[in-house]
């Protein structure tokens, strides 16, 4: 029988990439939901060449006209609950969350409230609310498959080790497109040149993370919670080829790594088939063409989000849930060109130096502090005089 999948998150780049791997397998996995933010003709597009049962969109245009043109007795369903119901009502074995920030954290809880194992790119529910997640899923023993690739590259490494083995995680960051950049220039970036990522394509959130090393930062606080490894025990290399996706060391002193090219297409499949391995469509890797693979220390003083994670994952409870909700305002005003590039780690590390954290342990305590970090991010661009 095939696996049932719902992708939400369909029309961005690791929608598209999953719906690449259900084609290629489509003998093993057949999509049973499609969801959107506010791409209506792609999602059209997908629904008509996947046939699912239910479609959602975040975003549909005023009116009723946006429900025509999908398949005769597709469901559909929209806005942020309609999300949840879509993914609670559509029988699946697995849902792939690909939504951008915190977004995806209803679709999350109602997957692993209704018995389906969840595949998760979006990193920010983890970080707003790892806690509540993984406990959810250990009491219902729902699978939680991780997509990012870091992730899914420790994941694999560890396989069946008992957690007394590991000593370490070490995860790797390319460094973005300013690794090599002084601070001085790297106060003049522009978006187009922290759009300008080196080795990923990705969608525009996680490219500007990836050049503040936010990205680095979310992941940090995310394998804390897939893995249960304290923060002392996670450490991050800069890696520029992005071959090596990450890396455990052993208690004996063994590292085992995971090495590929640079394809989201390989850890969303292999969540997808776990614990199986098929043929994927991700090119081969030959060393010798790639011929040298270097790692760096990161360099805290241009980019201070490390430290930040660090800060706010020591500190636990609310903390981490006020990075996430400040880095997200900030990066839309970077983005909509409002703030400068280096403006982004100087809000989010005022939010939490205002922030007195307190336990995570319920979703309306987050709700209510991810609102009020949003609501201080902003006030603190609105203060520094920014537009
Ligand atoms: P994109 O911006 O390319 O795509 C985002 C997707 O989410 C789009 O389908 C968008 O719909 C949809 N969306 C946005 N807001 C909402 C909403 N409120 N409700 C429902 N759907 C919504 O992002 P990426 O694919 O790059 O990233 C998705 C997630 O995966 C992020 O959390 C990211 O950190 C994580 N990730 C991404 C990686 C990558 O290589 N891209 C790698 C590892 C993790 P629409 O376009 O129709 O508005």
């Amino acid at each position: 029988m095939k696996k049932r999948v719902l992708i939400l998150g369909s029309t961005g780049s690791i929608g598209r990439s999953a719906l690449t791997v259900v084609r290629q397998l489509s003998e093993r996995l057949e999509v049973v939901g499609l969801a959107a933010g506010r791409q209506l003709d792609e999602l059209r597009a997908q629904a008509d060449e996947f046939r699912p049962r239910a479609v959602g969109l975040h975003s549909p245009p005023a009116g009723n006209a946006w429900r025509q043109g999908f398949p005769a007795k597709t469901r559909i369903y929209h806005g942020a609950v309609g999300l949840s119901e879509l993914v609670a009502e559509t029988e699946a074995e697995m849902v792939l969350v690909a939504i951008v920030g915190t977004a995806g954290l209803g679709p999350s809880l109602a997957a692993i409230r209704t018995g389906k194992s969840l595949a998760l790119a979006s990193k920010e529910v983890l970080v707003m609310a790892g806690e509540i997640v993984m406990a959810e899923a250990r009491a219902r023993k729902i699978a939680i498959l991780p997509v990012d690739s870091e992730h899914n590259a420790v994941f694999q490494c560890l396989g069946e080790a008992p957690a007394a083995h590991l000593r370490r995680i070490v995860l790797t960051a390319s460094g973005g497109p300013f690794r090599t950049w002084d601070a001085r220039r790297i106060e003049t970036a522009t978006v187009e040149d922290a759009l300008d990522h080196p080795t990923w394509k990705m969608g525009k959130k996680i490219t500007i993370d990836s050049a503040t090393l936010f990205n680095k930062a979310l992941e940090m606080i995310e394998a804390h919670w897939l893995f249960s490894a304290p923060f002392s025990a996670i450490d991050v290399v800069v890696h520029p080829q992005s071959i090596v996706h990450s890396l455990v060391e052993f208690v004996d002193g063994s590292q085992l790594a995971q090495l590929s090219q640079s394809d989201m297409c390989l850890p969303i499949q292999y969540a997808f088939t776990y614990p199986e391995r098929l043929p994927s469509p991700v090119r081969f890797l030959d060393l010798a063409t790639v011929g040298r693979l270097s790692f760096e220390e990161p360099d805290h003083e241009r980019f201070p989000a490390l430290r930040l994670a660090r800060r706010a994952g020591e500190a636990g409870g609310t903390a981490p849930c006020v990075l996430n909700a400040a880095n997200e305002v900030a990066v839309a005003a970077f983005l909509e060109r409002r703030i400068p590039f280096p403006a982004i780690a100087r809000c989010v590390e005022a939010a939490i130096e205002a922030h007195k954290p307190v336990e995570a342990r319920d979703l309306e305590v987050l709700q209510r502090v991810d609102q009020e970090a949003r609501i201080a991010a902003v006030e603190w661009i609105r203060k520094k005089g920014y537009p």
